[in-house]
């Protein structure tokens, strides 16, 4: 019987490296974070045609708060402002009820536009995770290589000491259900074993 002992591996342990599709040639693309929960300063590297990006790049400003057309008073629409990649000194918009053209040149704030805002992918760059798959309609995924072993480790033993101290509780104590269930075993091992064979 293997044994699965848990390391006091949490999640954010893990959240220092992505893998990831590249955003140029689709291969697979590393991402690092210089410190827990730095993502601002991540960099990607592809290991296929050696693109490389920083998350500082993707970094815009756009307009903060509301702003008034000078002639008629009504709201300017600022949301067509945005993507600026450095702070202009003042941008033309045209509003919409009374055709005048107003100069804004107010507070920017900046922002980080990401490839993807939703899905799974990872929070530097929001690119999809290179190791995904589906188990009976539900997604698997993980960050990197570590994590992937991790819950491979964990789903292989069949004996799993675990804590019921939520302050404690690990990375693989709080999978969902599906990767724990036991009838589950043989399909999600065959989904991780498919995964390794695209690393
Ligand atoms: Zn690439
Ligand atoms: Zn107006």
């Amino acid at each position: 019987m293997e044994r699965y002992q848990a390391d006091p591996v949490r999640l954010y342990d893990l959240m220092n490296s992505f893998l990831v599709h590249c955003p140029k040639c689709e291969g697979s693309a590393e991402i690092s974070v210089p410190l827990p929960f730095d993502y601002k300063n991540a960099i990607l590297k592809c290991n296929s045609c050696h693109y490389s990006e920083k998350a500082t790049d993707l970094v815009r400003y756009k307009p903060a708060g509301k702003a008034k057309c000078h002639q008629c008073l009504e709201f300017l629409n600022l949301s067509t402002i945005e993507g600026y990649k450095t702070i202009p000194s003042y941008v033309n918009l045209t509003c919409k009820y009374c055709k005048t053209i107003n100069m804004v040149s107010q507070n920017w704030e900046s922002y980080v536009e990401k490839y993807h805002e939703s899905g799974i992918v990872d929070p530097a760059f929001g690119l999809p995770l290179w190791y995904q798959d589906t188990v009976k309609g539900n997604n698997l995924w993980a960050y990197n290589l570590r994590h992937l072993t991790e819950i491979k480790n964990y789903v292989k033993a069949t004996l799993r000491e675990r804590t019921t101290d939520k302050f404690k509780m690990t990375m693989v104590e709080k999978l969902p259900d599906f990767i724990k269930f036991a009838k589950n075993r043989e399909e999600v091992l065959k989904a991780i074993e498919r995964m390794l064979i695209h690393t």
